[in-house]
């Protein structure tokens, strides 16, 4: 009853060693955690390097709401020589939801800009991409496609039906995340979502809230199985079946050859 999480932010749970060590336990194999800038990076390099179970796998990137303008040549250049380290280029992407964004013409193009750069690495690489989009789907889909992009997931997919359409006609894939128990958006996308194009997640130390039960908790890798029970319950399928899946889709795509079968 082994299961893959595979969007974590490492570096900012409360106590890594213990949520990593209760992962394991609860059945936890692999997860991958991303990087959201520099220090990050460096961090989950450092976790990886010190412990075995379950599987660390990486993304490098840097997050459209952590960039530093100072910081990104240095950052990119880290990214290109330890990219042997990584499964992935991300956490990337648009994020014209911030306040500081929303108005900011300069922001978002450098938010463009940086992203673009770090879609370049991932085609140089042959690396796959996790994308943050939130309220920028079309424009992320679109230049994730025009960098000539093979594999990416748009991360905690909650934008229109039409986009959607054209991530899965694009061969991309969309996550089940923590936002299946709350969000209307989220659901209706996942509906829509053939189970070969989902990789699951719970984006932990995100705020895991149940919509209908007023209560919530701060997620952790092991509630990556709260995640796959919003989907099993949504979609009324055979709960093992569904794990299964998931964990081939996520060993394909982040081409995790190393991690024994599950
Ligand atoms: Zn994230």
């Amino acid at each position: 009853m082994t299961i893959i999480d595979t969007h974590v932010h490492l570096d900012h749970l409360e106590n890594p060693e213990q949520a990593l060590q209760e992962a394991r336990g609860a059945g936890v194999e692999a997860l991958v955690a991303v990087g959201v800038d520099l220090a990050s990076c460096r961090k989950n390099l450092d976790y990886q390097n010190r412990i075995s179970a379950p599987r660390i796998y990486l993304g490098f990137g840097i997050h459209p709401g952590n960039i530093k303008s100072d910081e990104i040549e240095e950052t990119i250049l880290w990214i290109r020589e330890h990219h042997e380290k990584a499964q992935a280029i991300g956490e990337i992407g648009l994020d014209f939801w911030y306040k500081w964004a929303r108005r900011d013409k300069e922001k978002k193009d450098e938010q463009r800009r940086v992203f673009a750069r770090q879609l370049a690495l991932a085609k140089e690489f042959d690396l796959p991409t996790v994308v943050h989009a939130r309220g920028t789907w079309r424009e992320a889909f679109e230049m994730t496609k025009q960098a000539g992009i093979k594999r990416a997931v748009f991360h905690w997919y909650s934008g229109p039906l039409d986009v959607l359409k054209d991530i899965i006609d694009g061969g991309y894939f969309v996550s089940a995340s923590p936002a299946l128990a709350d969000s209307p958006q989220s659901r209706e996308a996942i509906q829509n979502a053939p189970i070969e194009q989902i990789l699951i997640e719970t984006d932990s130390p995100v705020f895991f809230r149940y919509r209908d039960q007023g209560g919530g908790f701060m997620a952790a890798p092991k509630d990556v199985f709260s995640t796959l029970k919003a989907y099993v319950e949504l979609k009324n399928i055979d709960g093992d079946l569904a794990r299964v899946q998931f964990n081939r889709n996520a060993r394909n795509f982040f081409r995790m050859n190393d991690l024994p079968d599950c």
